[in-house]
């Protein structure tokens, strides 16, 4: 497998137009499984999580999850989906070992949402519409773990386990239709779309959405087509891409690839492509079947879904503010001007900042811990933000710097020892014995010390000379190892001038 050919990207936008598509896969936080009563739970010795029917024992028989269609429906309505008033499983017929039953309960023909619109934002503020085709329930498949190759790949691999822990989990699989005007912002937009998907999909709270442990899942379709053309070009689609920047770079390279293909008069060929994380590039997967390859026919053992009009109306009611108008809401509230904001957006720490302010922290102290002290040590560890210490104990930490019982130099230590997991910033200023020293008797002993070292300070204050207590307050401070309440040494400083 020779290295590809790439076009620069500057050049093959200017030569050929791409179209977008996306396919994203969202685990839903069910209890149990869509058609089983076996837990939904991650993690869990493998096979230990299985029904007869995640395994398609003989005999066994799917039951519809009712609060994974509640999910769904949810979901395709904060989509601006149309639900549809019946809708139906169908059977996708293919044999692979993680998929014990040789088929898939998918939906085919009636998916239970569609026809929606999502709003997605770009890095400058660029509003762009995604049209989506459907939203439909489906079922996961197991999971195999090849051993033996050399990049945890099926080729080469000796032998290969398969863990059903997974078969069966309830998924919403939601596809756009194809996504024009994208120009040289499609690697963007691929990014923001999945982000704006995964926003949504935790607003709701219906899935966790955690890239990394596959709750949620991007297959990025990408075509070109020479400007001018109106048919669209061959596309190929990257599976699996498990981090919003590397949809961003997938797409790029896929772009890339495709316009040198295109440019040397060659032709793409349809089929699915994986994306390798340490070598930025993708290699092909498999030929892309056809809906007709896969023989889809109604699943005869269950009935269709018709939810009522009652139970949309509700859950319609109770859908959450859309992150969309929550960013516009916050902004407006908060009045950070868009770049301030925009950094707290790329930092994702807009629900942190909230429920920090929502705990009583006034939003610039919020923001000024968030994003300084706490998103450093994230960098340095090389974890989200979010991760390492909850909003309220954010709150609890700035209302001790706001009150003067903690310097600002106090309050990063305390932040340690909160990210340490000691407890609470108040258990950890107990516990440390960190907090400012606003004792007297303490503060006049360590400032009778300093001055016993610096004699002349109370005559050259007494002179008019008050800076000259510059000298005395630090090191007192100094004394105290950066403990001591500064304005009331100094106040007690100038007392002792006067006497
Ligand atoms: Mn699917």
């Amino acid at each position: 497998m020779g290295a590809d050919k790439l076009l620069s990207f500057e050049e093959a936008i200017e030569k050929y137009e791409p179209v977008l598509g996306f396919e994203v896969h969202v685990e839903l936080s069910t209890k149990t499984k869509m058609f089983s009563g076996a837990p939904n739970e991650f993690g869990g010795a493998p096979n230990t999580h299985v029904a007869p029917v995640d395994l398609g024992l003989p005999g066994s028989l799917p039951v519809v999850n009712e609060q994974a269609v509640r999910y769904a429906i949810s979901l395709g309505l904060a989509l601006g989906c149309s639900i549809a008033e019946s809708s139906r499983f169908a059977r996708k017929n293919y044999f692979y070992p993680d998929l014990a039953k040789n088929y898939q309960i998918s939906q085919y023909d009636e998916p239970i949402a569609f026809e929606g619109e999502v709003e997605v934002e770009l890095d400058d503020g660029t509003l762009v519409r995604v049209p989506i085709e459907r939203a439909h329930m489906e079922e996961d498949a197991g999971k195999l773990t090849h051993v033996g190759g050399a990049t945890g790949r099926i080729h080469g691999a000796e032998y290969s386990l398969v863990d059903y822990n997974r078969a069966g989990v309830p998924l919403v699989e939601i596809v756009t239709k194809p996504i024009f005007g994208a120009e040289d912002r499609a690697p963007e937009l691929a990014r923001a779309y999945v982000a704006t998907i995964r926003d949504i999909v935790r607003s709701l709270g219906v899935s966790e959405a955690r890239m990394e442990r596959g709750n949620l899942r991007c297959d990025a379709n990408i075509s070109l087509r020479p400007r001018g053309q109106e048919k669209l070009g061959t596309r190929t689609e990257t599976k699996n891409v498990n981090s919003l920047r590397s949809v961003e770079r997938a797409i790029r390279y896929e772009i890339q690839r495709q316009a040198a293909i295109l440019d040397a008069g060659g032709t793409i060929i349809q089929e699915t492509r994986h994306w390798h994380e340490d070598t930025g590039t993708t290699s092909p997967g498999r030929p892309k079947s056809d809906a007709d390859d896969y023989r889809y026919f109604p699943e005869p053992d269950l009935l269709p879904v018709m939810p009522s009009k009652e139970l949309i109306a509700e859950l319609r009611a109770a859908l959450p503010e859309s992150p969309a108008a929550f960013r516009r809401r916050l902004q407006a509230e908060y009045g950070f001007t868009d770049s301030e904001f925009r950094d707290i957006i790329n930092a994702n720490l807009l629900v942190e900042m909230e429920q920090t302010v929502a705990a009583g922290a006034a939003p610039a102290q919020a923001r000024k811990w968030w994003l300084g002290e706490i998103l450093r040590i994230a960098n340095a560890r090389g974890v989200e933000a979010g991760t390492l210490i909850t909003p309220l104990h954010v709150s609890e930490l700035i209302a001790l710097v706001e009150s003067g019982q903690l310097t600002d130099r106090l309050g990063r230590q305390v932040l340690e020892g909160v990210v340490a997991g000691e407890g609470s910033p108040d258990e950890v200023v107990k516990a440390r014995g960190l907090a400012v020293v606003s004792d007297d008797t303490a503060l006049l002993a360590a400032i009778d010390e300093a001055l016993a070292s610096q004699p002349d300070v109370l005559d050259k204050i007494r002179d008019g000379k008050v800076q000259a207590a510059g000298a005395v307050i630090g090191a007192v401070m100094k004394a105290m190892r950066g403990q001591a309440d500064a304005a009331r040494v100094r106040e007690l400083v100038l007392e002792r001038a006067q006497a």
